[in-house]
């Protein structure tokens, strides 16, 4: 399987939308897409989004909410589709009038499409960008949102400065000794819960760099080789997963700051811990699954899920 079709299987990243990024900045255009009698408008609130009151499909509306900010999405089934961004007062009195149900996005991943979830990924992470760069970061004046939602220009004529919408990058990985992988758990988690390592690239880092740095400042263990496997969009708020597979060079665990426990877990315990509920791992459509998911089927054949759920 190639990387593409390796990231379609991960949350938030199989949406069908065509973004038509090429036209946004056309304003005809865009009013011509909004005013179509075929387009749809999604409702955003905070990190939610309006789906039916069964929570089996994402409400698509049929006319915008006047004086409600707008944002192009692109076009989707064959329609224009649009995302509007409510306070809460107007979520409340939606939600009623059109028998809606109000979802976060980790809840909708588990009931909708690929499809329409990871669309509410993406119009959840534009709007929570655009709430959060209201002024300008050069000169503190008004933002005016621009490019049907995607760009942000300062108000300020003397200033101008051009702000694009936040992504940050963050890599992901699992590290495999022999026939042992490397698992941790942060402080926070519910117990039993053991993942594959992860943190943000720094600036002036490539995300290779990033990988063995996290590993060795989580783990203390040194990487000798590492695989790009898939990415991930991860809008809490703002992340982009970048999945690896690595060989550990050394084995000897260092507890950094961030870890409360980190180990090996050899494929037997590994098998035995997941069947009898000692390992909790990630939830099975995220990237840290993804990527003991392959690992597991080349070293046994087997499907992960299945393990799970004996
Ligand atoms: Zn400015």
């Amino acid at each position: 399987m190639d990387h593409y079709h390796r990231s379609a299987q991960n949350w938030f990243s199989a949406s069908q939308i065509d973004r038509r990024t090429e036209r946004r900045h056309d304003q005809d255009w865009l009013q011509s897409q909004h005013d179509a009698v075929n387009s749809a408008f999604i409702l955003i609130h905070q990190r939610c989004c309006l789906l039916n009151v069964e929570a089996t499909a994402l409400l698509q509306l049929p006319c915008a909410i006047d004086n409600i900010q707008t944002c192009y999405l692109g076009s989707h089934a064959g329609h224009a589709l649009f995302a509007q961004t409510l306070s809460a007062e107007h979520a409340n009195q939606h939600a009623a009038h059109h028998s809606g149900r109000w979802l976060d996005l980790r809840t909708i991943a588990t009931t909708l499409s690929a499809d329409e979830a990871a669309i509410c990924a993406y119009a959840v992470a534009i709007a929570n960008w655009q709430q959060q760069h209201r002024y300008c970061g050069c000169c503190g004046s008004a933002n005016l949102i621009q490019h049907g939602g995607h760009r942000m220009t300062c108000s300020n004529a003397a200033c101008g400065h051009i702000t694009f919408p936040r992504i940050d990058p963050a890599m992901i990985t699992l590290v495999q000794h022999e026939d042992a992988i490397l698992l941790g758990r942060q402080h926070s988690w519910p117990e039993r819960r053991y993942s594959t390592l992860a943190g943000f690239v720094e600036p002036g880092e490539s995300i290779e760099d990033a990988v063995h740095r996290k590993v060795q400042e989580e783990a203390g263990i040194l990487l000798q080789e590492i695989h790009y496997h898939s990415s991930q969009p991860w809008p809490f708020p703002a992340s982009l997963m970048l999945g690896f597979r690595a060989c550990a060079a050394s084995t000897r665990i260092v507890l950094g700051a961030e870890l409360q426990d980190a180990r090996w877990w050899r494929l037997s315990d590994f098998e035995q811990s997941v069947r009898n509920g000692d390992l909790l791992l990630s939830m099975p459509q995220s990237i840290a699954f993804a990527l003991i998911r392959d690992w597991y089927q080349e070293q046994t054949g087997q499907a992960l899920l299945e393990l799970v759920h004996k």
